[in-house]
């Protein structure tokens, strides 16, 4: 089984100053980065997504769930084939839509 780990960007608004599931996950499965890359200016605080980049190291502890002060992460665990398929069937919709 592999985490999915899902985060309510509608709930999560201000990552850079929360970070409490980035702190509190001891398998640092979390990261804070921005969203677009701009040549020659900083990105805006509200750019920023937390996003569970390393799921594949989540033990499955619960911690991040329980310390989201808005409840914004869902923790599901699933088969790693079953996860691989849906990367496959996304990365296949993604070159589909560059070549239209
Ligand atoms: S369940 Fe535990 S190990 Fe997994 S992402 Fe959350 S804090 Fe980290
Ligand atoms: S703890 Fe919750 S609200 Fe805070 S950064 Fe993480 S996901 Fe966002």
């Amino acid at each position: 089984m592999i985490a999915q780990i899902k985060i309510d960007y509608a709930l999560c608004t201000d990552p850079l100053n929360c970070r409490q599931c980035l702190s509190v996950c001891p398998s640092v499965v979390f990261v804070c980065g921005p969203t677009k890359v701009w040549k020659g200016r900083e990105s805006d605080p509200g750019e920023y997504k937390i996003i569970g980049r390393y799921y594949d190291k989540c033990s499955g502890c619960g911690d991040c769930v329980k310390v989201c002060p808005t409840k914004a992460i869902e923790l599901t665990f699933i088969p790693q084939e079953q996860l691989a398929q849906m990367f496959r069937a996304e990365r296949a919709a993604q070159l589909k839509e560059r070549q239209s």
